[in-house]
């Protein structure tokens, strides 16, 4: 069975590593030629909009999912008219746009951020009388890491604001004191039975994720079924296929939604070694109308994002339990270019190990204070 892909990063690229030992082919469509999934799959280079190109991409294919949440909705409905297209394209549209995300939250009564729908600077003068400061200005699309957002903490932010007012549908919210930032994945698969990773907790550093530590430190079975309560809600509401992420600020010990990603996810990633199914594995599984693999984890595990720069291989490797996960790309800064998975037997070893990484992990930018890998708890 050969699965077609919508866009080729590393993503992309580990659900094939996922796919080949369940006798999965993949090809990939991409805009970009240095796409990372060239090592190891056929790869067409082309734009998403590009219907003939879909058309040479999906011959022969016997499904097609995605692994970029930016692909033109119109390009998945193109190809639904001839094979299955998992996410649904319903699930992509509504995660491309914050206001349709956060209505659909409200509809399920799912706890979200309060918002504003900003479109002028009358109406961004209006949602601040509404909702006060501090508070973030977001476009509704295409943001991402941090991008498209505007932190506006006084008046004179929004002065400096209104003088270059962006040019997009924007959505303002309230500025949320969360505890952390958690994220939960959930799995359905074709015949709507779902299974769910536990809470996930995720440190960030300029708007890039950088550490996520699974299980989320004190984790309580009454946020997981908080968390799980509302993913089931959003995967039977968008009647979804595969793996989603539903990323959640705790606050005041419960949960607000803050945004989903209809795909594998960043925060997923210490899957590979720190569960029994990988969330690359059961997203394939799901789509494939495979039976869905267990989540459970495999003791403790610390994903850390590589950005721009790679450690020494060997040195890294010295730490038991050590993953490297290079993706295969250029190192530019800010570019997320591999990954560290460190896994342990129980909470107080993974603090153990983290303190034994090499002095390249040592840099504030890892997150590894005590108080993040709760080392001290
Ligand atoms: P997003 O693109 O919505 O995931 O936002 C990126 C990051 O900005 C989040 O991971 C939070 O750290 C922060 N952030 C976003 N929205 C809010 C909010 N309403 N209140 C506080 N922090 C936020």
């Amino acid at each position: 069975m050969t699965i077609g892909i919508l866009g080729g990063g590393q993503l992309g690229y580990m659900l094939a590593l996922a796919g080949y030992p369940l006798d999965f082919h993949f090809r990939f469509l991409d805009p970009s030629p240095q796409a990372p999934v060239g090592r190891i799959a056929p790869r067409v280079t082309a734009e998403y909009t590009d219907l003939e190109a879909l058309d040479k991409f999906a011959h022969g294919l016997a499904l097609v999912t995605y692994e970029f949440e930016n692909v033109p909705v119109e390009a998945a409905l193109h190809l639904a008219k001839r094979l299955p297209v998992y996410p649904p394209p319903q699930a992509l549209a509504t995660a491309q746009d914050r206001l349709s995300e956060k209505t659909l939250f409200q509809k399920l009564g799912i706890a979200t951020t309060e918002f504003a729908v900003v479109n002028s600077v009358a109406e961004l003068q209006e949602a601040i009388r509404k909702l006060g400061l501090p508070a973030v200005l977001k476009t509704r699309r295409l943001g991402y890491d941090g991008k498209g957002q505007w932190m506006l903490r006084t008046r004179e932010d929004v002065e400096r604001l209104e003088q270059e007012f962006p040019a997009a549908p924007l959505i303002l919210e309230k500025f949320v004191r969360f505890t952390r930032e958690l994220s939960i994945l959930a799995v359905r698969g074709r015949a709507g039975e779902t299974a769910f990773y536990p809470l996930v907790e995720n440190h960030h550093r300029g708007g890039i994720l950088r550490l996520s530590l699974a299980p989320a430190p004190r984790l309580t079975p009454s946020l997981q079924q908080e968390a799980e309560d509302a993913a089931r809600r959003l995967l039977q509401a968008l009647e979804y296929v595969g793996v989603l992420a539903v990323e959640l600020f705790e606050c005041d010990g419960h949960l607000l939604a803050n945004e989903i990603a209809p795909r594998v996810h960043n925060s997923g990633h210490w899957s590979i070694e720190g569960a029994v199914t990988s969330q690359f594995e059961n997203h394939l599984r799901a789509v494939a109308g495979l039976p869905l693999g267990e989540t459970r984890t495999l003791g403790n595990s610390a994903m850390l994002n590589l950005i721009g720069e790679l450690p020494e291989t060997g040195e890294l490797l010295t730490v038991p339990d050590a993953h490297l996960h290079a993706y295969g790309k250029a190192l530019r800064p800010g570019r997320k270019v591999g990954h560290v998975t460190l896994r342990a037997d129980s909470a107080e070893q993974l603090a153990e190990r983290l303190r034994r990484l090499p002095k390249f992990f040592q840099r504030e930018e890892f997150c590894l204070s005590p108080h993040a890998t709760g080392a001290a708890k």
